[in-house]
C-alpha cells in the first residue's frame, strides 16, 4: 500500500492527463465572418464557442453565444457586421497548451468563468507571446467527458 489518500491519487491523475489527450478539433472563423454566418456555424458545428483566427491559424479572438446574442439586440445588420467587432480579442483570450494538465485547463475555465479555451502553441520564429497557433479547443464538455470516463473506473 502506497500510503496515499484516495484524493491524492485522483489529484495526481488529473495533473498527469494532458490537454492534448482530451482536446477537440477547433471550430474557427475569420474576423471578417459576419455575425449571421457565425450563428449559422455555431448551429452546424454544434459548438458554443468559435475561435477567430487569421492566416496560418493564428489566434485573434473568441466569440461566445452571449456575444452573438448581445449584438443581435443592437439592431444592426448582422449580415454586414463582422465578428471582429464583437469578439473577445487577444491579448485578453485565456488559452492552454497541449502539454498543460487537464486540471490547469479546468482551473482556468472556472477562474475566468468561460466555457472553452483555445489550445495553442507558439509559432516557430514568431513573436513568442503574441503569435499563437490554434491546434485545438478545450471545453467544459471535454472535462465532463473525462469525468465520466474516470468514474467508470477503467
Ligand atoms: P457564454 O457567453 O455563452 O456564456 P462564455 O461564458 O464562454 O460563454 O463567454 C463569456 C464571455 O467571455 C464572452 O464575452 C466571451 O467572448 C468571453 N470568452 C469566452 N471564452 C474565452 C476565453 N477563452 N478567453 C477569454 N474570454 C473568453
Amino acid at each position: 500500500y502506497s500510503g496515499k489518500t484516495p484524493n491524492k491519487v485522483i489529484a495526481e491523475k488529473l495533473h498527469r492527463i494532458k490537454v492534448g489527450e482530451v482536446k477537440s478539433v477547433p471550430v474557427v472563423v475569420s474576423e471578417h465572418c459576419s455575425v449571421y454566418d457565425a450563428v449559422v456555424t455555431m448551429f452546424i458545428e454544434d459548438v458554443g464557442t468559435l475561435i477567430v483566427v487569421r492566416e496560418g491559424g493564428i489566434l485573434e479572438g473568441v466569440i461566445s453565444r452571449k456575444d452573438l446574442l448581445k449584438i443581435t439586440l443592437g439592431g444592426q445588420d448582422i449580415h454586414k457586421l463582422p465578428v471582429g467587432v464583437v469578439m473577445t480579442r487577444m491579448p485578453n483570450v485565456i488559452t492552454v497548451g497541449p502539454d498543460d494538465s487537464v486540471w490547469l485547463a479546468a482551473k482556468k475555465l472556472i477562474t475566468h468563468e468561460v466555457d472553452a479555451l483555445p489550445v495553442v502553441r507558439p509559432v516557430e520564429g514568431g513573436d513568442k507571446n503574441k503569435d499563437l497557433e490554434v491546434i485545438g479547443r478545450l471545453s467544459k464538455t471535454n472535462i465532463t467527458r473525462l469525468f465520466v470516463e474516470l468514474g467508470e473506473g477503467n
